[in-house]
């Protein structure tokens, strides 16, 4: 097995949505692209938290690879329209739904089955809890699906945060994107470890 040279994918973002647009990232002039294959794209949700493991695992077979990979392709191009899209709207209200990116969303959205069951609740050892739950099931039986649950997470982006604070992080080559959900709202960088500190000595080796 080659090792990969890519740092673990950026999960900043505090928007899944925003995560998918950091998917792409320059890290000390190097591109970074963490969606370069199908496997890429399934490793990825899963950590993203938008999959699970059991659910992608069929998608893993060499059957599935050219699907798998035509999936990928519309997902990334899907990522620089929703990037163009952010790209003008961040740092402001955001008003007109009739902007093609949510009509692309919407279209994505109608796709995708959805429907309710009566699931057993795992014991949360919350006394009040009940023992039975009525769950949203958004099954998936094609790797065109995956981009169903890039879209919901971009459908909640857009109409749950609040885009005043959808910033790129000040580290001058940096294009992480984060949704700032500090108190004051002064959230300047991805982190502080990558882009903060490397501020910080730029600044003290100015003084
Ligand atoms: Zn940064």
């Amino acid at each position: 097995m080659t090792q990969d040279p890519r740092p673990a994918p950026f999960f900043i973002g505090e928007s899944p949505a925003l995560d998918f647009l950091n998917t792409v990232a320059m890290s000390r002039s190097v591109r970074y692209d963490w969606l370069e294959s199908g496997a890429d794209l399934l490793d990825w949700l899963v950590a993203a938290g938008l999959a699970s493991e059991p659910e992608v695992a069929p998608f893993r077979n060499a059957g599935t690879a050219n699907a798998l990979e035509q999936a990928r392709q519309d997902i990334i191009a899907f990522r620089e329209r929703l990037r163009s899209f952010v790209d003008e709207v961040c740092g402001r209200e955001l008003t007109n739904p009739g902007r093609p990116v949510i009509a692309e969303i919407n279209a994505i959205l109608a796709r995708g089955a959805r429907f309710l069951q009566i699931e057993a609740t795992a014991g949360s050892g919350d006394p009040a809890a009940r023992p039975l739950a009525l769950v949203d099931k958004h099954p998936m039986t094609d790797p065109r699906d995956l981009i169903v649950r890039i879209a919901t997470a971009a459908a909640r982006l857009i109409t749950e945060a609040d885009f005043h604070y959808v910033r790129n992080c000040e580290g001058p080559t940096c294009t992480l994107y984060f949704l700032d959900i500090s108190k004051n709202h002064k959230r300047r960088w991805c982190s502080m470890e990558v882009c903060g500190n490397r501020a910080k000595a730029a600044a003290y080796r100015k003084r």
